[in-house]
């Protein structure tokens, strides 16, 4: 769509690259919390993973907030229009489906808990990881 848009194979990959590579700080917190031996059951054990400390540094609303304004203070910058919307297009879709709570997106409410899990997961999902825990 963007590189529609834009009529730009560039804006095409920017967008396609930021709505995907947001999510290379999974592989932080992974490795926080298994160590580097894990890594073959990466996408088993992060769903329905709690993990104690959660740090997902991109997945921050304050990075958002910088890219919309770098957009609107260069309007005439595509690659930062790219950028911005496919960042913007993965934060929406995380927002709709993963357990995280609605503060747990800004990264100062995750430092100021000292990145909790308890603290950053949604409610429902500390709710339903307790009943499966026993
Ligand atoms: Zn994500």
């Amino acid at each position: 769509m963007i590189y529609a848009y834009f009529k730009s194979l560039t804006c095409g990959l920017i967008a396609f690259a930021s709505g995907i590579l947001v999510d290379l700080d999974h592989v932080l917190d992974f490795t926080v919390h298994y160590g580097l031996k894990k890594y073959r059951s990466f996408f088993v054990n992060m769903k329905w993973l709690k993990l104690h400390r959660v740090f997902l540094l991109f997945h921050s609303y304050e990075f958002l907030i910088i890219s919309w304004f770098l957009v609107i203070t260069n309007p005439s910058n595509t690659y930062m229009i790219s950028f911005t919307l496919g960042f913007t297009q993965h934060m929406l879709l995380d927002r709709l489906h993963n357990p995280i709570s609605q503060r747990g997106y800004f990264l100062i409410y995750r430092i100021i808990h000292k990145f909790n899990g308890e603290k950053i997961y949604s409610s429902s999902y500390l709710e339903t990881t307790r009943k499966a825990n026993g």
